[in-house]
């Protein structure tokens, strides 16, 4: 591997996931590109059924692709055995997951919660007392530590959730609409949490979202389409024009390009120009032109 791509946690190309019914075959993921830093928090974002949860599923070990490539860490999980990737979903990814109840158990208190994976991992008494400590610190309840989940609210189930992701001390945490049952505002606290959590244990988090308010809790936020990545939003901090200035944040926004040349072009541009089959694509210096075939530029010259 070359050096540059040492520096991606996370490397996809050419993703595939079939889903194989009766008679019928579902294509979750259709060549899906993503790369995702070391120690980035980024997230991830997408219509109903385009394919967001086989992503993840497929990061956690959770899934195996149809076809393509990925590798975590270094770690190829296309041709992991069996016996690894159980060892790698164990160690190396924790998973929050929109439902409160599909993260926690109802008669453990929170502190029993966020210990039972350090027990399944045969922590000794003493680390698991100190890291569930810690770490319900961390996600700010250590008031709540005895409590057990039916007297926490949704926003305080998940950060014990998220206590849970990452008890084990994963390098990467996976999380799956997490604030899909949340209000605005405990929802950006769980972003706030997210930041915190990457800040502080320098953790790479992916994050899957309805939450159009993301952008600005984020490094950079990924557009899934179809079962591609189709678009990319990254953070660009403005120069100060004068001292006096506030530090002023933006988000960029690209398409993206595969390495066939393919990208998805925005639904709102292909409905303005009626892009539809044939498309006249010239080149023009520093850019490209893509017009419909019928143009009315081409018919005015
Ligand atoms: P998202 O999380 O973006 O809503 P999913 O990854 O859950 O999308 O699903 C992508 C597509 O794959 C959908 O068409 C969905 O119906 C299909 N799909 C997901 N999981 C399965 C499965 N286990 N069996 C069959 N089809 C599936
Ligand atoms: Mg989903």
């Amino acid at each position: 591997m070359t050096t540059v791509q040492n520096d991606y946690y996370i490397i996809c190309e050419d993703l595939f996931k079939i889903y194989k019914l009766a008679d019928l075959e579902v294509v979750a993921l259709r060549g899906l590109d993503l790369k995702v830093r070391k120690g980035e928090l980024m997230a991830i974002i997408g219509a109903s059924g385009s394919g967001k949860s086989t992503l993840l599923n497929i990061l956690g070990g959770l899934e195996t692709p149809s076809a393509g490539q990925v590798t975590v860490g270094g770690r190829d999980l296309l041709t992991m055995s069996p016996q690894d990737l159980v060892a790698y979903r164990r160690k190396d990814a924790g998973f929050v997951w929109q439902q409160g109840g599909r993260n926690l158990i109802p008669y453990l208190s929170a502190y029993q919660n966020v210990e039972l994976p350090l027990i399944l991992l045969s922590w000794t008494p003493r680390k698991r007392r100190e890291r569930t400590r810690e770490l319900l610190e961390a996600v700010g309840l250590k008031d709540r530590m005895k409590y057990k989940p039916v007297l926490l609210s949704g926003g305080e189930q998940q950060r014990v959730a998220i206590a849970i992701g990452v008890a084990h001390n994963p390098p990467l945490l996976l999380a799956d609409e997490p604030t899909g049952e949340l209000d605005t505002q405990t929802a950006a606290g769980i972003f706030d949490l997210f930041r915190s959590l990457n800040q502080t244990y320098g953790i790479t988090i992916v994050v899957v979202t309805h939450d159009a308010n993301v952008t600005s809790k984020v490094d950079r936020v990924v557009t899934i389409r179809d079962g591609r990545s189709s678009l990319e939003a990254v953070r660009v901090a403005h120069t100060f024009e004068r001292p006096t200035d506030k530090p002023r944040e933006s988000f960029e926004e690209f398409v993206l390009v595969d390495k066939a040349g393919r990208l998805q072009l925005p639904k709102e541009l292909m409905d303005k120009l009626n892009l539809e089959e044939r498309t006249r694509v010239s080149f023009a210096g520093d850019h490209i032109i893509i017009e419909p075939e019928k143009s009315t530029r081409r018919e005015s010259r």
